[in-house]
């Protein structure tokens, strides 16, 4: 028989099939791809699937896709779907969540937060070796725990997210708003001649200081790990948050508590293949 691994991101759809007889992986774009059409197109192609573990960039609740800002989806009740009319086992988990799991196994780490900075901030928490849920499966929102009022809106809906200021996308819009030209790399950010970028930077790297601190403040864990585009691009972040982490946590919280920058290529979907075991 055959597994497959699906991460679904607001840019890509990752895959990996894990067959006796055949292995494949691969990404296509997630904005032409329906994630239950691309499995149906999966299962086509390999009828011997049995089990799918789906890492998804959005809320997920018992089966279910709750919410997705930036995912076009056309099958919500997903679990339901491919077990009832195909009779294949299949779980859905948070990216964020599927993330932490990865990281937890990389490291040996069974209380250990991920906090990812791409397009958005998010976090997956483990504790004991298990994933932290909450009641309706939403804990770990950290990018829309409220910050400071911007003059944009989240895609939540508010337009106080620490999101807004620790993210790519909060990156983005500061600077259409700023007017300040280029890309949204920290790095660039942080070199630019321009005052207006500069402090753009300095602002990310303050509200990510209060996500993290508040984290740690919050859940005790032993490691966090960071990663998420903004933070794989600017490697300079940990030092700098190892430095200053003091002034956003409470003391006793952050002793002996690890920093790390993210060394997996793909955490959510390794965090997927990890749900196949557990299936
Ligand atoms: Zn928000």
């Amino acid at each position: 028989m055959s597994r497959l691994a699906v991460d679904v991101g607001g840019t890509h759809l990752r895959y990996e099939l894990v067959g006796e007889k055949e292995e494949a992986c691969g990404s296509v774009s997630s904005r032409d791809t329906e994630p239950a059409r691309f499995i149906e197109s999966m299962l086509e192609r390999y009828p011997d699937i049995d089990a799918v573990a789906i890492s998804f960039a959005g809320q997920v609740n018992e089966g279910t896709i709750v919410a997705a800002p930036n995912i076009e989806v056309a099958v919500t009740d997903i679990r339901n779907h491919f077990e009832s009319r195909y009779g294949i086992r299949l779980r859905i988990e948070n990216d964020l969540n599927c993330a932490a799991l990865a990281e937890s196994v990389y490291w040996g780490e069974k209380d250990l937060v991920a906090i990812y900075s791409g397009t958005g901030l998010g976090s997956g928490i483990v504790e004991k070796g298990e994933i932290c849920h909450g009641w309706r499966n939403l804990a770990g929102e950290i990018g829309h725990v409220p910050y400071r009022e911007a003059p944009f809106s989240c895609g939540c809906g508010k337009n106080n997210c620490l999101e807004l200021y620790a993210s790519g996308s909060g990156l983005r819009k500061w600077m259409e708003y700023r007017g300040c030209d280029g890309d949204p790399d920290l790095g660039k950010l942080f070199r630019s001649p321009d005052g207006r970028c500069r402090e753009i930077a300095e602002r990310y790297v303050t509200a990510l200081l209060y996500g993290i601190g508040t984290i740690a403040t919050l859940l005790n864990p032993k490691m966090i790990v960071l990663g998420g585009g903004v933070v794989q691009h600017s490697l300079f972040l940990k030092e700098r948050v190892e430095r200053e982490i003091g002034k956003f946590a409470l003391n006793v919280s952050l002793e002996g508590m690890k920093i790390e920058t993210t060394r997996i290529e793909n955490a959510s979907l390794e965090g997927a293949k990890l749900l196949l075991d557990t299936m």
